[in-house]
C-alpha cells in the first residue's frame, strides 16, 4: 500500500471524476498528468443532467456518500472555486399515484433517518404551494438543501483553478507492471509510455477494459431534453421536480422494485437560464448518443402531464450520454485489487456529478495515508477481486 503522498501521479480519464481527483492532487503540490483518449468532459460528464442530490438516493452507503458530496459542494461554492456553478435548490419528488405515494412515504422517511430535512405538502398546500403542478399531483416531498451543477462546467473551473493542462487524444492501452506484478511500473498509450509513482483510472466506460472488468462494468444509457427559455414558468418553480416513478426507476427503493430494462423517470429541473432540462431514459440497449422518438415523446408526455404549461414550451434539442454502472450497483473507488500504486474510481451510474469532487477528494485521501472523507468501504474494487484481468 502506498503509505506516504507520491511525488507523481497519473490520472485516466478527464471526466468530473479525473479532474477532481487531478485538482486534489495538484492542491497537495503533486505533479500531474491527466490524461484522455478524447477531451474534457468528452463522455458522461458532458451529457449529463447535473442533480447535486440525495433525494433520489438509495438508503445506506450511497445516501450518506451523496449527503458529503452535496456538502462538499456547497464548500467549495462558498470558498469561490464552485461559485455561481453551483445552483442551490429544493427537490420536489412528487407522486401521483396510489403505489408512487407509498414508494415515496418509505423513501421521505428515509431521507429523514439519514439527517435531511423532508417536508410533505398535500391537498390544497401543494396546490398553493406549486401552482405549476398539475392536479394529477396527489403529494409532494420537498428535499431541502440539494443542488444542480453543468457537469463540464465544474471540469473547467476545477482545470482552470489548478492549472492542469488535459493531455488529449492520449488513449491508455495498458500497464507496465513490476515486483513480481504488485506495482505499475508504467502505462502503455497510443502516444508512448509514461511512468509516476501512482496511477488512477477514473475512466468511465473505458475502466472495464482497462480493469478487464467487462461482466462487472456496464454501460446506461440515458436520453435528455432542453427547452427554450420560459422565464415565467422557471421562475414559478421553486426547485426540481421529480416524478416518483424516477424513484423506481433507478431502483432507488430495496426489494420488489427492479428497474424496467428501458427505465423513464421524470426530472424537470428549472435551469438558470430560464430553460427546462428534463430526463430522462436508462436504458441497457441502444444505440449510444443517440435519441429516439419513442423516448422523447414519452419523456415530453410524461413532463407535460405533470407541469401542464410545458405543453406551450418549444423543445430546443436533445441529447444522449452513457452512465457507467457496476453490477452490484455501488460505485467502484479504492485501490485496484493486487496492485500496491494503481487506484481506480469509476462506476458512479447517475450520480457522478454529484459524488465527482467528493470522491476525487477521498481518493487522494487515501493515496496519501489519510482517512477518506467518504466512507469507501462498501464502494472497495476488492469485492470482485479475483475477477478482472488485473487481479
Ligand atoms: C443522461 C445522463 C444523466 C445524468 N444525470 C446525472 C445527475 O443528474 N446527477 C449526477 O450526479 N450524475 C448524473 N449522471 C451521471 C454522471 O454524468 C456520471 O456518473 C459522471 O459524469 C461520471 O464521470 P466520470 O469522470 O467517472 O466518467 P466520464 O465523464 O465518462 O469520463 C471518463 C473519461 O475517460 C476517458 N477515457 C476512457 N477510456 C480511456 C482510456 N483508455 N484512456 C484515456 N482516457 C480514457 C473518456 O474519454 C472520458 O473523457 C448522468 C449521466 C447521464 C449519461
Amino acid at each position: 500500500m502506498q503509505s506516504r503522498p507520491p511525488s507523481s501521479a497519473i490520472v485516466i480519464g478527464s471526466g468530473i471524476v479525473g479532474a477532481a481527483t487531478a485538482y486534489f492532487l495538484a492542491r497537495r503540490g503533486i505533479a500531474v498528468r491527466l490524461i484522455d483518449a478524447s477531451a474534457p468532459a468528452a463522455e458522461a460528464t458532458g451529457a449529463a443532467d447535473g442533480a447535486v442530490s440525495v433525494a433520489s438516493k438509495r438508503p445506506g452507503p450511497m445516501m450518506a456518500a451523496a449527503l458529503k458530496g452535496v456538502a462538499l459542494y456547497g464548500e467549495l461554492a462558498d470558498a469561490g472555486l464552485l461559485a455561481g456553478a453551483f445552483k442551490r435548490r429544493s427537490t420536489f419528488i412528487v407522486a401521483a399515484s396510489d403505489e408512487e405515494c407509498a414508494v415515496l412515504e418509505a423513501h421521505s422517511a428515509a431521507l429523514a433517518g439519514a439527517g435531511v430535512r423532508v417536508e410533505t405538502l398535500s391537498g390544497t398546500d401543494l396546490r398553493q404551494d406549486f401552482r405549476a403542478l398539475s392536479p394529477q399531483a396527489k403529494m409532494a416531498v420537498e428535499v431541502h438543501g440539494e443542488g444542480h451543477a453543468i457537469g463540464y462546467q465544474i471540469v473547467h473551473r476545477l482545470l482552470t483553478a489548478s492549472g492542469i493542462v488535459v493531455e488529449r487524444d492520449m488513449r491508455v492501452e495498458g500497464f507496465q507492471l513490476e515486483d513480481g506484478g504488485r506495482r505499475i511500473a508504467g502505462i502503455t498509450t497510443n502516444r508512448g509510455s509514461l511512468t509516476a509513482d501512482v496511477v488512477v483510472i477514473a475512466a468511465g466506460n473505458g475502466s472495464a477494459e482497462l480493469l478487464g472488468f467487462s461482466g462487472i462494468l456496464t454501460p446506461r444509457k440515458g436520453q435528455l431534453l432542453v427547452t427554450e427559455r420560459a422565464p415565467e414558468l422557471n421562475a414559478a418553480m421553486r426547485g426540481a421536480i421529480m416524478s416518483g416513478r424516477y424513484l423506481l426507476s433507478k431502483g432507488s427503493q430495496k426489494a420488489g422494485h427492479a428497474p424496467p430494462p428501458r427505465g423513464l423517470g421524470l426530472v424537470i429541473d428549472p435551469l438558470v437560464t430560464g430553460q427546462f432540462l428534463i430526463g430522462g431514459t436508462r436504458e441497457d440497449f441502444g444505440k449510444r448518443e443517440t435519441n429516439d422518438i419513442d423516448a422523447v415523446s414519452r419523456i415530453l408526455k410524461d413532463a407535460v402531464a405533470l407541469v401542464p404549461g410545458l405543453a406551450g414550451v418549444r423543445l430546443l434539442r436533445s441529447f444522449a450520454g452513457v452512465r457507467t454502472a457496476v453490477i452490484d450497483g455501488l460505485p467502484l473507488v479504492g485501490r485496484i485489487p493486487g496492485l500496491e500504486n494503481g487506484y481506480v474510481a469509476t462506476g458512479f451510474e447517475g450520480d457522478g456529478i454529484c459524488l465527482g469532487p467528493v470522491t476525487g477528494k477521498s481518493i487522494v485521501q487515501l493515496i496519501c495515508g489519510e482517512e477518506p472523507d467518504l466512507d469507501l468501504s462498501s464502494f472497495e474494487p476488492a469485492r470482485f477481486a479475483g475477477q478482472g484481468a488485473s487481479a
